[in-house]
């Protein structure tokens, strides 16, 4: 029997391992925390969801008193908040930690390193063990950018660290306006803090269309006190009184401005560098990626990668995605990793999801398109649930009228795109939309009106629209 070593147990190499397992490869899970999940399950997508659902319970309750109930203003235990979040990050670990018993998994602890591209050596504390292997997958991961300029103190946080919640702010400046820097505006704004959001580039989220982004930066700009596009931040000095930051650029403030807390969400990098891949001959490139075939396999044809560290997006379901495949290929499988849409979710109000091709990159690649938008206000569903600022945005190749991309803004964006995404990856048309049957009265509805406006066979609005 094949013995796998996996480095990383977040969901790239915990997926792989399950995988492997159901396979009957023997698998060794190495993870140098003491529980399973990784970034995304500990201190990522799972704490930030949980925080993140409580701001739009706050956020509901506040917008209740238009419609006729009134709510007092709410009271913030951050204790109990926290317990929580904690224990629905438990909940997982410990189901993740049963599902690998389950499957007989050896999972060891501690920080693994090449010392062959047959060995590992996993060093915890003071003790030292050396796992051999046939096939390893590399799945660890990426950590949080750092500003070197950025002095050490406390009062700076990095995404764990704002997640871990110790206090609530009264002032708080977010250094990149990603995904990251803007979910986390949504939570501490919502339990009281003010915000201000400094972003390199000229608009907030890059990666989306700015029509698909303004719906988000007009709400965050009612809520936060600034937000400086254009700008960084080039110095900062702990005092007393708070972290005084120096920013340069478009509408950078002209003197220092004192913050109680900074929050640096300047994007992730992969952790290629620190796993003395070099003593296995891996190759890594400058930044820290390991480039990979279309089997996932490195430039050693026995040990793979897969997730944050073979190349963007740093997404989870990448991740998964790519480590269920190279287990099934080292177990034979003929299978390759084609490329596939990813889709992209930001858990803000509103909520932005895409996938595919945005408008900005069919345009820069001279890709021919066609578009059809349906603006909520024509969903009984949206009206009801006061969203008609919400849209679906379809952007259609005329000849085959297949998808190149969508985006979705609104309450479940990031939930309606999988249909969008089912249609993508296998090369629905518009048409496959459009004549399936959606429940009504729901925000499924407008995907399928997105079609129709398209096909100008909509009823629920004119279709020259
Ligand atoms: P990001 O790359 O998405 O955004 C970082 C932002 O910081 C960019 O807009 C960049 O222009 C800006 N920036 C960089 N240096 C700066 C500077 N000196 N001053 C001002 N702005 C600066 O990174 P992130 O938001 O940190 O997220 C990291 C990764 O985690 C991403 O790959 C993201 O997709 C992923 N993630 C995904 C989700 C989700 O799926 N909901 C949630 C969180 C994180």
């Amino acid at each position: 029997m094949s013995k796998i070593a996996i480095l990383g147990a977040g969901p790239g190499g915990y997926s792989a391992a399950f995988r492997a397992a159901d396979l009957g490869l023997e698998v060794t899970l190495i993870e140098q925390s003491n529980t399973l999940g990784g970034t995304c399950l500990n201190v990522g997508c799972i704490p930030s969801k949980t925080l993140l659902h409580l701001s739009q319970i706050i956020d509901d309750a506040n917008t209740a008193e238009k419609y006729g109930v009134k709510f007092i203003e709410p009271e913030i235990d951050l204790e109990k908040i926290r317990a929580w979040k904690d224990s629905v990050v438990g909940k997982l670990t410990a189901g993740l930690a049963m599902l690998a018993k389950l499957r007989k998994i050896n999972i060891v602890e501690g920080e693994a390193k090449f010392t062959s591209a047959n060995s590992i050596e996993v060093t915890n504390n003071d003790t030292k063990q050396t796992i051999e292997f046939d096939q390893a997958i590399i799945a660890s991961g990426s950590s949080t950018v750092k500003l070197p300029f950025l002095p050490e103190d406390e009062r700076i946080m990095d995404s764990t660290s704002a997640l871990a919640l110790n206090d609530i702010p009264k002032n708080m400046l977010i250094i990149g306006g990603g995904i990251i820097g803007l979910e986390m505006a949504t939570f501490y704004h919502s339990l009281g803090s003010e915000i201000s959001i400094v972003e390199f580039m000229p608009q907030l989220a890059s990666g989306a269309d700015l029509d698909v982004i303004t719906p988000l930066q007009k709400k965050l700009q009612t809520k936060c006190k600034e937000i400086m596009l254009e700008t960084k931040v080039v110095k900062a000095e702990a005092k007393a009184d708070g972290i005084w930051v120096t920013f340069e650029g478009e509408n950078a403030p002209p003197e220092p401005v004192c913050y109680d807390k900074l929050l640096v969400a300047v994007g992730r990098r992969p952790n290629g560098k620190l796993i003395d891949a070099d003593k296995a001959g891996v190759s890594i490139d400058e930044r820290g990626f390991i480039p990979v075939n279309d089997k996932l396999q490195t430039n050693v044809p026995n040990i793979f990668a897969i997730g944050d560290i073979i190349g963007n997006p740093m997404l989870a379901h990448k991740a998964v995605h790519e480590g269920r495949l190279a287990a099934e290929i080292i177990n034979g499988s003929d299978k390759t990793n084609i490329e596939q849409p990813i889709p992209a979710v930001a858990y803000t109000t509103p909520e932005l999801a895409w996938i595919g091709k945005t408008e900005q990159q069919l345009k820069e690649n001279n890709i021919a398109y066609e578009k059809a938008v349906c603006p909520w206000m024509a969903s009984g569903r949206a009206l009801s649930m006061d969203q008609s600022e919400g849209f679906t945005k379809l952007l259609i190749e005329k000849e085959s009228k297949q998808l190149l991309g969508a985006a979705i803004v609104g309450p479940n964006a990031g939930d309606l795109i999988a249909e969008l995404a089912l249609a993508i990856t296998n090369k629905l048309t518009i048409e496959a939309i459009a004549h399936t049957i959606h429940p009504h009265p729901t925000l499924s509805e407008t995907n399928m009106l997105a079609a129709e406006l398209y096909l100008k066979t909509a009823t629920d609005l004119p279709n020259n629209t």
